[in-house]
């Protein structure tokens, strides 16, 4: 569709390209824009907000070819580094086709959107992972024009979804992750919102390669770039850097103005709230994550609204009792071998706070450890969470068993925290707190908790928390252990938590609450009244009174502390909990 055979407009000097992208042509589609303008509705008929209105036609301005050929229907999510809107294109065929067009905020780093793109053409459009059709540009502004999957919202699948359902959705995302993993992308950012799943169609679609990086090996040449700039770490986060240019495969060449001048923020770096210049007053809006517009938010974490707040180091780190601290570093560098960048800090100063619940002035001066941390903080991996600056694959495993937990305990998100320590903290109280301690040392972290916290048993959990351990109680009288929920969170440190992040105390608190009163709940009705049987009979339906162990101890392996032992998807595809797939 673009002239010239480049896929970004002639004439600019950013260009890629893209060998696996769909030749199909457009025919051009007429008065795109005035159907836009004086049409106050899309094609199911409902009134778009004059917000999304906006939004819109301020896309078909920055980047004006795109009302050649699509006509742009609504507004479909909205992140914090992209809009996705729903598209519709006639084909020359005659037959329209929709489309999900992904425009990228302009700051984000060039060599960033490229790797995004080449993940997309390299490993997508096979195993459950989003192809790409064609990419637009104008300027700073990149549009990933991709194939549109209608999808569910999480929440409602969870409500609904049968056991057999959640085994089938398991599966195909095991068979995305086993597939970019085999090209040697690590996604980072694994949740349901960038899993599109639709259940009348039964497909799937991994989408949203935008904090994707490489392993050592990867087969995306772009991701070793990322890679490198990552690495280079945080401090020249606002620094323009010089030395893309020469190091550029010829697949994206970039002017002298992007390499030299106002150079884009890279995105994990999301402090740049800049909004398409669209004049928006800077709202502040959680760094992390998205909102997905076709998403009702009724989560048990929900209310409390995230304010974007970077917590100051000192704050983070003196308000809790558990620290996360760097092992002493001595002239043999660290003792895992892991770490293959040491924190540089005051040489021939050490100290023992880390046995404390205090950080000594010595430590609040060290630098900050570097290592990649983009992500969603419920879904982050261990190793993340306490900085691991190796990290493999194994981070995407452990998100998808977050998924898993959140699919198997119908509770979602299960961890909400908007730090590293908190999310750690909630990790503890289920995983064990001794197991984390462990799990921390083998990647060569000393981090210490003020009170222990037991493993929970993960059925006992899921069970409680979706109510169904009564109805399995009933059915076969077996006396399963009851979960002593105050210790989830009276594990975690108790006086810590109340700190300053209060938001995060009264969400977890939350979780207590509803893990104590739903079994209590159910408990009252000592009657088998017609309510519980109604929940019996659909639980039963959907079979979630006979969950195999199997699904547990896939759900075990997927949650390993330790990523060196974590089941890798290919190992996960072959598990018995699939048996007939
Ligand atoms: P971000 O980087 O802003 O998170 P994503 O690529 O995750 O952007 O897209 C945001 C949302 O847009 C997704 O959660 C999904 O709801 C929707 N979306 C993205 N790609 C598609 C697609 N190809 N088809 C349908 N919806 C999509
Ligand atoms: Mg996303
Ligand atoms: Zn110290």
């Amino acid at each position: 569709m673009n002239e010239g055979g480049s896929y970004f407009t002639k004439g600019h000097t950013m260009t890629a390209t893209l060998e696996t992208i769909s030749k199909d042509t457009f025919n051009v589609h007429q008065n795109n824009q005035i159907k836009n303008d004086s049409g106050k509705e899309n094609e199911d008929g409902y009134k778009l907000s004059t917000e999304i209105k906006m939004d819109i036609d301020r896309l078909y301005e920055v980047v004006p070819q795109l009302s050649k050929h699509f006509f742009i229907e609504d507004k479909i999510g909205e992140g914090t580094f992209s809009s996705v809107y729903l598209a519709t294109a006639q084909l020359k065929s005659r037959i329209v086709e929709k489309f999900a067009l992904k425009h990228l905020i302009p700051t984000s780093h060039p060599v960033r959107i490229a790797a995004e793109l080449q993940c997309l053409t390299v490993a997508g459009g096979q195993d459950n992972v989003m192809g790409v059709k064609y990419c637009l540009r104008k300027d700073d502004h990149v549009v990933i024009v991709m194939p549109y999957l209608e999808h569910e919202s999480f929440l409602d699948l969870l409500s609904s979804m049968k056991l057999e359902e959640v085994r089938e959705y398991m599966y195909n995302l095991l068979k995305a992750l086993r597939r970019i993993h085999h090209f040697g992308i690590i996604h980072r950012d694994i949740k349901p919102s960038n899993f599109l799943y639709n259940g009348r169609l039964k497909k799937y679609a991994l989408v949203d390669f935008g904090l994707a990086q490489g392993t050592p090996d990867t087969k995306i040449e772009l991701l070793k770039i990322v890679k490198t700039e990552d690495q280079q770490g945080s401090c020249s986060k606002n620094k323009p850097t010089t030395s893309y240019g020469n190091k550029l495969p010829n697949t994206v060449t970039m002017s002298n103005q992007h390499i030299a001048g106002k150079l884009p923020i890279k995105r994990p770096w999301p402090l740049s709230q800049a909004k398409h210049g669209k004049g928006e007053s800077s709202v502040p809006r959680s760094v992390f994550g998205e909102r997905n517009l076709n998403v009702r938010s009724t989560g048990i974490f929900e209310g409390a609204s995230v304010k974007l707040v970077k917590p100051t180091k000192t704050a983070d780190i003196t308000s809790r009792k558990i620290i996360v601290a760097k092992r002493k570093i001595t002239s043999k560098g660290n003792t895992s071998g892991l770490v293959r960048k040491p924190v540089i800090c005051p040489s021939n100063l050490t100290c023992d706070c880390y046995t404390t619940d205090r950080v000594c002035s010595v430590c609040l001066s060290r630098r900050q450890q570097v290592a990649p941390r983009a992500g969603t903080p419920g879904f982050r991996a261990p190793e993340v969470l306490m900085k691991c600056p190796h990290q493999t694959s194994a981070i995407d495993m452990w998100s998808a068993g977050v998924v898993f937990l959140s699919l198997l305990s119908a509770r979602y998100p299960f961890f909400k925290a908007s730090d590293d320590l908190t999310a750690l903290a909630q990790i503890m109280t289920i995983r064990g707190s001794k197991e984390t301690i462990q799990a921390a040392k083998s990647f060569g972290k000393s981090l210490s908790c003020s009170k222990e916290c037991p493993k929970l048993d993960l059925r006992t959990l899921c069970e409680r928390l979706r109510g169904t351990d009564c109805l399995n109680k009933r059915k076969s009288s077996q006396k399963s252990e009851p979960v002593e929920f105050s210790r989830i969170t009276g594990s975690v440190p108790g006086p810590d938590i109340k700190v300053d992040e209060k938001k995060e105390k009264v969400d977890f608190l939350t979780h207590k609450r509803e893990l104590h009163s739903q079994p209590k709940k159910v408990k009252q009705d000592i009657q088998w009244d017609s309510d519980f049987k109604s929940i019996a009979r659909s639980s039963d339906r959907k079979g979630w009174n006979r969950v195999p162990d199997l699904a547990y101890e896939l759900l075990d392996k997927l949650l390993d502390l330790n990523p060196a032992t974590r089941i890798t998807a290919e190992r996960a595809l072959k598990h018995p909990f699939f048996e007939g797939m």
